[in-house]
């Protein structure tokens, strides 16, 4: 079960979750991951996608929770990419529990949003389709040739109103001030491992620890940049608890954050894992899921 996984990973699983819930993980990891896709609704609805897709002859249900998230039967990424309608940006390849943090995030139309660490854009096309390419989105990415990929699919997508910016986010002026942000932080990836498939993600204590300086940094900024009394989320397709839960409770405190609980009851069928802090949302690997975690924060209005 524990084949092609490295060791490291699985003493800090079995450390967390116990043997038991890591040997769950490890057969998420295992298991071959459904082809899964978001409708763009600035480009086209689910009816019209459904319709073209059963054209194309591929199955698909849609997720419990949303009629956007497409969940394919044996159609494989490169399958959908030959499609028309993938052509025209009018879907988005994308993982389910990756859309999760835009939805928790509940962005509006007329609201200045920032989105923190934003290739290849899977979140901040979402974003903008969510409020119907309303509100003004900052994107950051320091990678260069990752902003290359966010501005390609923005266009694709046919997001507007979006301002990329190739810096790292660490750097953002503290003279802006974002509605809501979403920091969608770099990570160990320890949620998306795929057993047997070749990854170059390491997991050493000093990758953990070098991950986790930049995520504290991230996070200490974006709390500087949201307006008090607004909210934020931070996520990770990281099943780990350094890099999320025991992270925010050294960085809120001392920075006015708070935890929203996020109501995990709407998303039926999502698998979960026990979270340290109640609220939090820790998606576990299988089939059909990736491992992430999802925390929406308020910056606590100063009396
Ligand atoms: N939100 C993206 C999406 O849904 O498509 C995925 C983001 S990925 C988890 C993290 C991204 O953050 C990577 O593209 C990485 O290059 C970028 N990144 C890492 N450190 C950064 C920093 N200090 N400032 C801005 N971007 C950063």
């Amino acid at each position: 079960m524990w084949e092609g996984i490295p060791p490291f990973l699985r003493e800090q699983l079995e450390a967390q979750y116990g043997e038991e819930g890591a040997a769950r993980i490890a057969q998420g990891y295992a298991a071959q991951r459904a082809t899964t896709l978001r409708v763009n609704r600035l480009k086209s609805d689910p009816q019209t996608v459904g319709e073209a897709l059963r054209a194309a002859g591929v199955a698909f249900e849609a997720a419990p929770w949303s009629e956007d998230a497409l969940i394919l039967a044996g159609a494989s990424e490169d399958a959908v990419k030959a499609l028309p309608l993938y052509e025209r940006g009018e879907v988005y390849l994308q993982s389910l529990s990756s859309m999760i943090p835009p939805l928790l995030l509940e962005p509006q139309p007329g609201e200045n949003i920032l989105d923190m660490a934003a290739a290849p854009g899977g979140k901040t096309t979402q974003i903008a389709a969510l409020t119907g390419n309303g509100a003004m989105i900052t994107a950051c990415e320091r990678h260069a040739a990752r902003c290359e990929k966010l501005r390609f699919n923005l266009e694709r997508q046919g997001a507007q109103r979006v301002t990329v910016m190739n810096i790292d986010a660490r750097q953002l002026d503290e003279l802006f001030a974002f509605d809501r942000i979403l920091l969608d932080a770099p990570c160990s990836g320890s949620g998306t491992v795929q057993a047997g498939s070749a990854s170059r993600a390491r997991f050493d204590r000093e990758t953990l620890a070098r991950v986790g300086k930049m995520q504290e940094a991230l996070l200490r900024k974006a709390m500087k940049l949201l307006r008090p009394g607004h909210e934020m989320i931070y996520s990770t397709c990281s099943i780990l608890a350094q890099e999320n839960e025991n992270l925010l409770t050294r960085v809120l405190p001392g920075m006015q954050g708070e935890i929203v609980p996020v109501d995990a009851g709407r998303f039926t069928g999502m698998p979960l894992l026990p979270v340290k802090i109640p609220g939090t949302l820790c998606i576990a690997p299988d089939a059909l899921y990736e491992g992430f975690f999802v925390a929406k924060i308020r910056r606590r209005i100063r009396k």
